[in-house]
């Protein structure tokens, strides 16, 4: 999952920058609302975090222009606290959710993993899981069923497992899985990705992920 993160702030954009890192997404970050604007637009990410108040375009505006050229991308709003006016304004400007400043960045992490669930029609899930295969995404381990024993994953092959999981019955491209699990200064000529796809497929089992020739990859949901 590939977040982008329109912050100002630049030691709460480090911080927040680290702590998703740590939970296993890419992140690209811009400081203003010209280049929060133009990157949301260019790159196709799986979530936006939005603060509104930004230098050279603020935040609203920058969410506006994007429903206006029909960029549905899920956006979480900063708000000020206690500032209701903002929370509606962002709302009605199309917004998703909202979190007001100051927060907790694990409550902001919950949300973040609460409306990537809505957005792949999995509400109300506790945890991500695909028939027989369980994703715990707080540690990072993979559980099949049957076994209560976690199978560890590296930090690449937690990602990976994450967006096929989430995209299940998809055709997903080499470079959209490259473009969805590495942020922007990744190299991505990089074959990498199907020394990755070997091992989670010996992880989950060689027939979950099918190889589409010339197309890419599709994870299935249930087994024949
Ligand atoms: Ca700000």
């Amino acid at each position: 999952m590939r977040l982008l993160l329109v912050e100002d702030d630049i030691k709460l954009a480090d911080s927040l920058e680290k702590e998703f890192i740590r939970k296993g997404f890419a992140v690209d970050i811009a400081y203003n609302g010209v280049d929060g604007e133009f990157m949301g637009d260019e790159e196709d990410y799986d979530l936006i975090i939005l603060d509104l108040g930004l230098p050279q375009r603020p935040g609203l505006e920058v969410l506006a222009n994007w429903r206006h050229k029909d960029n549905k991308v899920p956006v979480i709003i900063l708000t000020a606290r206690d500032a209701w006016h903002e929370r509606i304004d962002g709302f009605k400007a199309g917004a998703d959710d909202y979190l007001g400043k100051p927060f907790h960045i694990e409550e902001l992490s919950m949300r973040v993993q609460a409306l990537l669930r809505r957005t792949h029609d999995m509400a109300g899930q506790l945890s991500l899981q695909c028939d027989t295969i369980k994703l715990d995404e707080e540690n990072q381990q993979l559980y099949l069923e049957d076994s209560s024993t976690p199978i560890e994953l590296t930090g690449t092959e937690f990602r990976l497992l994450r967006y096929f999981m989430l995209n299940p019955g998809k055709i997903l491209s080499k470079t959209r899985l490259i473009e969805h699990i590495y942020d922007q200064d990744f190299d991505r000529d990089s074959n990498l990705i199907e020394v990755y796809i070997r091992r989670i497929r010996d992880k989950v089992g060689k027939e979950r992920i099918v190889t589409r020739r010339r197309q890419g990859y599709v994870f299935l949901e249930t087994l024949e």
